[in-house]
């Protein structure tokens, strides 16, 4: 099992791509969220028609605005490959296929559509009304027989998520948090808040900038370790 950022950036830090990941779980590959800048890195590297399960974390801009562009890729370069979305509810689904339908009009041509309970290793944690006020969020957890890692989506209030993994059965676990170093930011989980749950796990920040992390900041960033990094195994592979 492996988890490779593509972006790590927050909403607007472009230059950093926009926060989301390759996931290979028992021989397959998942999307792990889809901005408006993922379809661009995906074609930098080659790697659309490598995505065989889609999971969304939530509807935002940053997390879903290029999953249109990238099924119509699919749909006319390789149609006989249809990637399938993952989806942790119904309702969950209906929205997506909502926001598909403006897009697409028959979303059903384009992707299918399985319950993320259906495969074996991935759990999803409803975090509605953790991120933003009344907005369906989720967090993915994924595990093989040695490891879970974990994988936060946008989360103001963590203390939920920490909760469950108390609850699980202690296993070698990696968190993947959103991190802001900005106080007065509701929608992500300030990094001082993250301290007091982070006692078991390794931590590591994402969803935000880099250089705006302040002296004191006790997480490792994955923008900063290279073998998290999809670009840093794509320079170190190039030829
Ligand atoms: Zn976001
Ligand atoms: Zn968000």
């Amino acid at each position: 099992m492996k988890l490779t950022f593509l972006g790590t950036g927050g909403a607007f830090d472009v230059a950093y791509g926009n926060s989301a990941a390759l996931v290979e779980l028992r021989g397959h590959t998942i999307l792990l969220d889809c901005g408006f800048t993922v379809y661009p890195t995906l074609r930098q590297y080659s790697l659309t028609d490598q995505i065989e399960y889609i999971l969304l974390t939530h509807l935002h801009n940053d997390h879903i605005g290029s999953l249109a562009t990238l099924l119509l890729h699919r749909r006319y370069f390789n149609p006989d490959n249809r990637p399938t979305i993952l989806y942790p509810d119904d309702d969950f689904r209906d929205e997506v296929y909502e926001f598909l339908r403006f897009q697409l009009q028959k979303p059903d041509k384009y992707v299918d559509f399985t319950p993320v309970s259906e495969f074996p290793g991935i759990t999803a944690l409803d975090t509605f009304g953790l991120h933003a006020d009344q907005l369906q969020t989720y967090a993915y957890l994924f595990e093989d027989t040695t490891q879970r890692l974990v994988f936060s989506g946008d989360l103001a209030k963590p203390e939920t998520l920490f909760a469950l993994l108390r609850g699980m059965p202690p296993k070698a676990t990696t968190v993947f948090h959103d991190i802001s170093f900005s106080e007065e930011n509701v929608t992500h989980t300030y990094y001082k808040r993250l301290i007091p749950l982070s006692r078991d796990y390794k931590i590591y920040g994402y969803h935000c900038n880099p250089e705006e992390a302040p002296q004191d900041n006790p997480f490792p960033l994955a923008y900063h370790q290279p073998e998290l990094m999809l670009a840093a195994h794509m320079q170190v592979s190039a030829p």
